[in-house]
C-alpha cells in the first residue's frame, strides 16, 4: 500500500494534563513519521470551522469551549494506510469503549475530553493539514 498521510491533534486536555511527550511516543513506536507539528491555539471561529460537521449537534457548544480554551499540537503523519491505522491507535471516541493500550484508553478522561483527533478518511485528512499549515510550510 502507498504511504499516505493523516492529521491529528493533541487536543487541550493533553496539553493541560502534560501528555505531549507521551502521546507522541506512542505515535512514533507506532510507525508514524511526523512531517508538519506545531503548537496552536484556535480561535472560536477555527473551532467552529474545523467541526463545522457538527454543527447541529447538541454537544457542539461544548466542543467548540473544550477546543479553544488552551493551545493543541497539530500534526500532520506519515505511513501506509495512515488514516486507518491512526484510528486504530487512538480508539474509540468514548475512551469508555477504546480498546486497551490505545492513545485514548490511556490519556482520555471522557467521551467530551478525549485527548486527540484522528482524520476519518483521506480526503478529510488533506482538507484538514491545510486547514493547520499554509502553502509556505515545507513538507
Ligand atoms: P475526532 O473527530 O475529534 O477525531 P471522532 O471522530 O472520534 O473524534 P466525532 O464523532 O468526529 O468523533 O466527534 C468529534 C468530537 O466531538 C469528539 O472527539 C468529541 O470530542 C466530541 N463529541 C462527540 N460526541 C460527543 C458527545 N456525545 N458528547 C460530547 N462530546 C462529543
Ligand atoms: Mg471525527
Amino acid at each position: 500500500m502507498a504511504t499516505n498521510r493523516t492529521f491529528t491533534m493533541l487536543k487541550p486536555d493533553s496539553v493541560e494534563k502534560g501528555y505531549i511527550g507521551a502521546i507522541l511516543e506512542k505515535i512514533n513506536a507506532a510507525g508514524f513519521r511526523i512531517v508538519a507539528m506545531k503548537m496552536t491555539h484556535m480561535t472560536t471561529a477555527d473551532a467552529q470551522e474545523f467541526y463545522a460537521v457538527h454543527n447541529e449537534r447538541p454537544f457542539y457548544g461544548e466542543l467548540v469551549e473544550y477546543m479553544t480554551r488552551g493551545p493543541i499540537v497539530a500534526a500532520i503523519l506519515e505511513k501506509e494506510n495512515a488514516v486507518d491505522d491512526f484510528r486504530a491507535l487512538i480508539g474509540a471516541t468514548n475512551p469508555a469503549d477504546a480498546a486497551e493500550g490505545t492513545i485514548r484508553k490511556l490519556y482520555a478522561a471522557s467521551m467530551g475530553e478525549n485527548a486527540v483527533h484522528g482524520s476519518d478518511s483521506d480526503e478529510n485528512a488533506a482538507i484538514e493539514g491545510f486547514f493547520h499549515f499554509s502553502g509556505r510550510d515545507q513538507f
